[in-house]
C-alpha cells in the first residue's frame, strides 16, 4: 500500500506549508525573521528560531547561540526584551502621548547578505545594556 490517504495528503501538505512559511527570506535578517516567528508561533523558551535560520542560511555561525545570550537572549523572545529593539527611524509617534511606540506591524527588512547572522538596520542595541 503506497498510496497515501486524503488525511495523509492533508498532513503532508500541511507540513510542506509549515516548512514554507518559516523559511528565512532570501535576504530577510535574523532578527525580522525571529520577530516574524516569535508574531506567528510565539516562543518556546528555547532559541528555535535563530537556530532555524542559522542551520538555513549561515550553518557555520557556529558562536551565535553564544553571541545571542551576551546581549541577553538565552531564548527568541528574550533577545527583543534584552539585547536589541527596533531602531528609531523604525517607531511611530503615538499622536496622544507623543512617545515613540513600536509600530504595530513589523517593517520589511532592510535586508542583509544571504549568509550573515547581523541584523539589518532596522534594529539597534538596547540601551542602557
Ligand atoms: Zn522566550
Ligand atoms: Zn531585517
Amino acid at each position: 500500500m503506497t498510496e497515501m490517504t486524503a488525511v495523509e495528503q492533508a498532513e503532508s501538505h500541511l507540513r510542506a506549508h509549515a516548512e514554507a512559511v518559516t523559511v528565512p527570506g532570501a535576504a530577510e535578517c535574523l532578527a525580522c525573521y525571529m520577530a516574524r516567528m516569535l508574531q506567528g508561533y510565539g516562543c518556546d523558551t528555547t532559541l528555535r528560531w535563530a537556530q532555524r535560520f542559522r542551520d538555513l542560511r549561515s550553518p557555520r555561525a557556529t558562536g551565535l547561540e553564544e553571541r545571542l545570550g551576551r546581549l541577553g537572549g538565552y531564548c527568541d523572545c528574550e533577545l527583543f526584551m534584552n539585547g536589541i529593539q527596533l531602531a528609531r527611524h523604525q517607531l511611530v509617534r503615538d499622536l496622544a502621548t507623543d512617545e515613540l511606540e513600536q509600530p504595530s506591524e513589523l517593517p520589511d527588512c532592510a535586508g542583509v547578505r544571504p549568509t550573515s547572522t547581523r541584523w539589518c538596520t532596522n534594529w539597534e542595541r538596547l540601551v542602557g545594556w
